[in-house]
């Protein structure tokens, strides 16, 4: 058993409300939502953090991203949503598996 979360929730030992999953990756709420809509898109590939992500994880990591703005849009969020990565524990990372959090809901942000 792996003792990485997001790999255990991958596996269906951690459950997860998942939103969208391919191939390359899945989408599934933040339990701690610190925005309307906090969801969190992981690649099935354990990478530690981008800090460690290497040559040949470009063209994941390109469909990860390119596929924010169409999971965002399937969560309802047209006019726009944040997107962030914490790379490191002074990046403020808790979980050890590279994560695209997606932030958004029905009205503006505020700036953080
Ligand atoms: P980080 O600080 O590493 O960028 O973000 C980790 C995120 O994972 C946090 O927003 C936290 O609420 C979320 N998280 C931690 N454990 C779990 C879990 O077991 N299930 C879900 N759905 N989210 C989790
Ligand atoms: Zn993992």
């Amino acid at each position: 058993m792996s003792d990485c979360i997001f790999c255990r929730i991958l596996a269906g030992e951690i459950p997860s409300q998942r939103v969208y999953e391919d191939e390359d990756m899945v989408a599934f709420h933040d339990i701690h939502p610190k925005a309307p809509v906090h969801v969190l898109v992981i690649p099935r590939k354990h990478i530690h953090s981008l800090a460690e992500a290497g040559e040949d994880d470009g063209a994941l990591l390109g469909r990860v991203t390119l596929a924010l703005p169409r999971i965002a849009k399937e969560l309802g969020l047209t006019q726009g949503f944040r997107t962030i990565i914490n790379t490191g524990s002074g990046g403020g990372q808790e979980v050890f598996h590279l994560h695209y959090h997606i932030l958004g809901g029905p009205a503006r942000l505020p700036f953080a």
